[in-house]
């Protein structure tokens, strides 16, 4: 049974996002047996890290999207076009924050009428709503964020809770939701001594850390403040304050949940002509 996550972007914020200093294509979440792939926050970037791995759209089944900000919804439209074989096969759910899929105070819907009614399920989510994700049990938490529909996951397998804290600010509350957790990953905008409003720093990362307790602690959403001060740097200083192995996130980083935790990098190929087998071709006798 196959839980392997690929870390397809770990920047975020809007200077990283324009100028992708990281890339901020979210995270492919391969779990459950027979596998399943899920997409969560395909952001700018998630198309072309696909393409650099040869992951073909066609087998992802779902897609979450936290919230209605653009770092983590914007290759949705084209996520949706693959799932659903260029739109021609309704199959897979999409999953969003009520500011993903209806619109809240100016904010979204981040996807048209027309992708909406490409996959089999829509599904509106607020915290405390409890999902059945291909099989894999997933609980939507409460986020303290700009966009106020935000939220947080917590994605049960067989090997612990890995959970994803989508943007938000730091309080003892919205850390108390995480406990338990195997595997936190965090979006951790800002360095140490940088705090700024609705996002996670340094500081707040390790008052988290020391909160939860996982087992492993993964920084990633880096913004271009971050990524100017070392984010391995800071990420240092998390495990030496908490004891808790923790790790700033790499583009196409791999973590492995099993008995042990593995952290490896997805298998990259040159930029050839690779075309999954179900994309059109000339009709038969016309080639
Ligand atoms: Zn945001």
């Amino acid at each position: 049974m196959v839980y392997r996550i690929t870390f397809l972007g770990t920047g975020g914020g809007r200077h990283t996002t324009m100028y992708q200093t990281r890339c901020t294509g979210g995270m492919l979440f391969e779990h459950g047996e027979p596998s399943h792939f899920l997409h969560i926050d395909p952001g700018p970037g998630a198309l072309t890290q696909m393409r650099r791995i040869h992951y073909d759209l066609g087998r992802t089944e779902s897609v979450i999207i936290s919230h209605a900000h653009p770092d983590h919804y914007s290759d949705a439209p084209s996520v949706i076009e693959g799932m659903t074989r260029g739109g021609w096969v309704m199959r897979g759910s999409t999953y969003g924050s009520p500011s993903v899929i209806e619109g809240v105070e100016g904010l979204g819907p981040c996807l048209s009428p027309y992708h909406l009614g490409l996959t089999e399920r829509t599904v509106s989510f607020r915290p405390g709503d409890v999902l059945d994700v291909d099989g894999m049990r997933t609980e939507i938490c409460k986020a303290k964020h700009s966009d106020p529909c935000n939220v947080g996951f917590r994605f049960d397998t067989p090997y612990g809770t890995v959970s994803y804290v989508s943007d938000t600010d730091y309080d003892r509350e919205i850390g108390e939701q995480y406990k338990g957790s195997r595997v936190l990953i965090l979006p951790v905008t800002t360095p140490h001594g940088n705090r700024i409003r609705y996002h996670m720093c340094t500081d707040t990362a390790i008052e988290m850390v020391e909160q939860v307790k996982p087992e492993l602690c993964i920084f990633i959403h880096m913004g271009i403040v971050m990524l100017r001060h070392d984010p391995a740097g800071q990420a240092a200083m998390c495990e030496k304050a908490t004891g808790v192995r923790t790790v700033a996130g790499e583009d196409l980083m791999t973590l492995d949940i099993g008995e042990q935790l593995s952290l490896g990098k997805a298998d990259t190929y040159p930029d050839d002509l690779w075309i999954p087998h179900w994309a059109p071709d000339m009709p038969e006798g016309k080639k």
